[in-house]
This record gives C-alpha cells, structure tokens and sequence, in this order.
C-alpha cells in the first residue's frame, strides 16, 4: 500500500515508511533506534524526526506516516520545473499545496488511530 507525497506525487511503501526508512543511510541513528522505530509503528522519537528532517522530510504529526514533504520532493519539483509549461507547472503547486493542507487535517484529526490515517490517506 503506497501514500503519494502530498508536495510532489512521489508514492512510498507504506511497509518501506515503517520498516526501513530510517535505516537507509541515517548515520545519526543507531540500532536501538531502529528497533524502537520498528516496535512503535512509526512513531518519530525527536533524535529521528530530525534525521528524516535533515533530508527534506517533514510531518504533520508525530508518526512517519503522517509525512507533507519527502525526501524527493526538491528532485521531482526540480524536474516538474524543467520538464512542464509554466502554466501546467504552477497548477501541479497549487494541487499539491491543497494535498498538503488536506494532509495536514487527517493527520491531525487522526494522529491517535494510525489505521484510521493509513485508510484515509493511502492509494
Ligand atoms: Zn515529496
């Protein structure tokens, strides 16, 4: 099950979000890091969200799954600025700032019920 980045339609695995994420490359982290990430389905301990933070993520709420920016997010709107007229490009920000708000709401409305959020928000 994948949840489209609400800042640049990039899909990610939700079981890649929980799982391994945060052990791809995140030098700060350590492997009690991970396990405790894994055991809390998601769940952003400080010294974490910082981490995803440093590669462009951002979060609505407290939980990975509750992401309105990713880390590809610079790359595909780089690429959308190249590729697209500048009339298509700008309609693409102003879809994505509403999925953006929208995101912001479930999140916040469901910060509590991650398998309520995971049905609102996944494709
Ligand atoms: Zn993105």
């Amino acid at each position: 099950m994948d949840i489209h980045c609400p800042q640049c339609n990039e899909p990610w695995d939700t079981f890649h979000l929980l799982e391994d994420e945060i052990s791809n490359g995140y030098d700060d982290l350590t492997d009690d890091d991970f396990e405790s990430f894994k055991l809390s389905r998601g769940m952003l301990e400080p010294k974490t969200q910082t981490a995803l933070e440093s590669r462009g993520w951002k979060f609505a709420g407290k939980n990975i799954l509750s992401f309105v920016a990713c880390s590809c997010c610079k790359d595909n709107l780089d690429w959308m600025e190249e590729n697209l007229s500048t009339h298509e490009f700008q309609e693409l920000k102003t879809i994505f700032a509403s999925r953006t708000t929208e995101r912001e709401i479930f999140c916040e409305l469901l910060e509590h019920d991650l398998d309520g959020l995971l049905s609102t928000i996944a494709n």
